[in-house]
């Protein structure tokens, strides 16, 4: 496994790779990796010649100083992961100044309306910090494939509306959700809580849950309500609980307007912000 710091390195690389035709698959992750992340990297090696992931904490896309300042960072562990449990050919860990080399700004790239509502909402500027640093890091790579994963689902939607709107020459895959074995998606961000917080949290995974199971005999601001209902009684602060249609992202008041409908659910626990999601239908 080869590992850069520098992006110019890196580019000379991954030219001489293209020039003899192998297919680069692309897995950004901000590290603090977990078998989500490694899930992703394996199937970027199955379906490219080379499989290149990135770690780098992205500053643009946090609202929060101290959600920046808390981001759990462990890049020798992350590098061993990958060498030993996945089948990455590169990593790349650039610093702050190689993706933004004026300053942290980020970008304007019109992303339809798909940034809006829950995680644009709750994180102003999130998505334009997301799309932007993904942009450059396509800019840099110039991958055949990138893959993200659908537990982040609205960044997935994102990065989609972004490839799409400027033409990129990238095709985006998306991964489904790797949990543990009690269902809580895995989160770099677990990191941060102890065993009874992690108990704690499976009440996102049951609540999609009992959504998934439940659809049928109610409407959505019903389901809603009961789970807001229930996080209420819990130790959880819950940021919103959403149901849309899985395609635009937009909130649905009743079944007859889609065919596809999923959930939604950003979560505090102990400070530390979750989210998860899963298709109802
Ligand atoms: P992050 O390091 O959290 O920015 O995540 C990097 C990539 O891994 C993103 O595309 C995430 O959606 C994806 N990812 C994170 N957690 C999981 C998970 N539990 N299952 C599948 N993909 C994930």
């Amino acid at each position: 496994m080869h590992i850069f710091y520098d992006p110019q390195e890196l580019k000379k690389y991954l030219t001489e790779q293209s020039l003899a035709q192998r297919r680069i698959g692309f897995v950004p992750t901000m590290g603090a990796l977990h078998d989500g992340h490694l899930s992703l990297v394996n199937q970027a090696a199955t379906e490219n010649d080379l499989a290149v992931a990135s770690i780098f904490v992205n500053p643009t896309q946090f609202n929060k100083a101290e959600d920046l300042r808390r981001y759990p960072r462990e890049p020798e562990k992350d590098i061993v992961k990958l060498r030993d449990h996945s089948r990455c050919s590169v990593v790349f860990l650039p610093k702050v100044e190689h993706l933004y080399p004026n300053g942290e700004e980020t970008d304007r790239i019109d992303l339809g309306g798909i940034d809006q509502g829950m995680e644009g909402s709750h994180r102003p500027g999130h998505f334009d910090g997301v799309a932007t640093v993904v942009k450059r890091f396509f800019e840099m790579i110039r991958p055949h494939r990138a893959y993200f994963g659908e537990k982040d689902f609205q960044q997935l939607a994102v990065i989609r509306q972004m490839t799409s709107v400027l033409k990129l020459p990238v095709e985006v895959i998306g991964h489904p959700t790797e949990r543990s074995s009690e269902g809580l998606a895995l989160s770099s961000r677990n990191l941060l809580l102890n065993k009874e917080e992690l108990d704690q949290a499976l009440l996102i995974i049951k609540s999609l849950r009992w959504m998934q199971e439940n659809y049928r005999h109610f409407l959505p601001r019903e389901l809603k309500v009961k789970v807001e209902k229930d996080f209420a009684a819990s130790g959880l602060v819950l940021e919103y609980v959403e149901v849309t249609d899985n395609l635009c992202l937009k909130p649905i008041d009743d079944w007859g307007v889609t065919k596809d409908g999923r959930a939604f659910i950003a979560a505090r626990v102990s400070g530390v912000r979750l989210i998860d999601n899963l298709s109802l239908f």
